[in-house]
């Protein structure tokens, strides 16, 4: 558990992307242009990093199930452009920006931690990506989005040639990534509980890190995470649906509740293959189910968050009984497919 409330104390100094300040309500007694303290940035520092981890981690020991791959380096960026015009003077002084991207922190265990990367170290090059000419503007995230998409780009498994600036010096390090599935992780500062995938990048509120125990975290990051494995994005597209208030209704219906079903089926196997206990989503669901997904805020794009449950319970209880890791689902072929809209058959009702 952080100290602060990420969701109050950190919102104001950071630029929120599109989204987040579609979803994310205005705070209360904090000032707009306020200097944030050493502690607060060192807390969205944690938070970022501890998404991160769970990204990471999902994402390496599921590379056999994924069509798109990245290099897997096991390093969080940031840029100074984040922060707001008020707080970026803090930033620089307090994270030592030599340059206008640096690593903000480096996943424990990682290609970059082994070949001696650190965080504050800050990015000038990776394999033939520039950063320096990556251009940013400030007060967004456009110049961290380009350098992600950008490094992304590389091809999975080759060493790759990081060189950078620690404390004025030059140096460079050879990391060897591991191959992991393509995607773009993105924790939210706000009051809200955001969860969603477009396709490229999971969206993930820091309620849920500051809320929930780890294991079940991960379990929402691995939904989210199946979405676009699964590239339902796309596929739901092609099926011309309609998002936001008018997902619920008329047609849209069936395509929306037969993805929620296999990214909840796919995703107890992508904790199973990284090591975490798959039932950790069941315990999320009940938690969260009751007060966020029942009654009168129950979606009727999504399946009652209790069939849910009962759904993932009894593919758990597959996984339980076959020890091969990584296990690859059979559904997974069926990606290649147009959705047909059959949720039916796949959910199993509640007791
Ligand atoms: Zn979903």
């Amino acid at each position: 558990m952080y100290r602060l409330t990420l969701s109050a104390a950190l919102k104001p100094f950071l630029a929120p992307s599109a989204l987040v300040a579609s979803l994310a309500l205005p705070v209360a007694g904090v000032a707009a242009q306020e200097r944030p303290t050493a502690e607060a940035m060192e807390a969205v520092r944690d938070a970022d990093l501890a998404l991160a981890t769970v990204g990471f981690r999902l994402a390496t020991a599921n590379a056999p199930l994924c069509d798109r791959q990245e290099p897997g380096l096991g390093i969080q960026l940031h840029t100074l452009d984040q922060f707001d015009a008020g707080a970026r003077e803090a930033a620089r002084a307090h994270f030592g920006f030599a340059a206008p991207i640096a690593i903000e922190g480096v996943v424990a265990g990682s290609p970059a931690e082994q070949a001696g990367l650190r965080r504050d170290d800050s990015l000038l090059r990776v394999g033939a990506v520039d950063l320096a000419a990556i251009a940013g503007k400030p007060g967004t995230t456009d110049r961290l989005v380009a350098a992600q998409l950008a490094i992304a780009a590389l091809p999975p498994s080759a060493p790759v040639e990081v060189a950078y600036l620690r404390g004025g010096v030059a140096g460079s390090a050879t990391v060897t990534p591991l191959p992991a599935c393509k995607s773009r992780f993105e924790l939210l500062l706000g009051t809200a509980y955001p969860a969603s995938a477009d396709g490229t990048m999971v969206q993930i509120g820091a309620r849920f890190l500051e809320e929930y125990p780890a294991d079940q975290f991960a379990a929402v990051v691995a939904h989210e995470f199946s979405h676009n494995i699964l590239h339902h994005r796309d596929r739901l597209e092609a099926r011309g649906v309609t998002w936001g208030l008018l997902a619920g209704l008329g047609g849209n219906v069936k395509y929306f509740r037969q993805t929620e079903l296999q990214a909840d089926l796919l995703s107890v196997y992508l904790l199973a293959n990284a090591g975490y206990p798959p039932r950790a989503s069941v315990a999320f669901w009940k938690k969260f189910g009751p007060s966020k997904a029942g009654g009168f805020l129950r979606s009727r794009s999504h399946p009652h968050w209790a069939d849910r449950v009962a759904t993932i319970d009894a593919e758990i209880a597959r996984i339980d009984s076959n020890p091969t890791r990584p296990l690859v689902p059979a559904a997974l072929a069926e990606r290649a497919q147009p959705l047909s809209g059959d949720w039916q058959s796949l959910i199993v009702r509640r007791k």
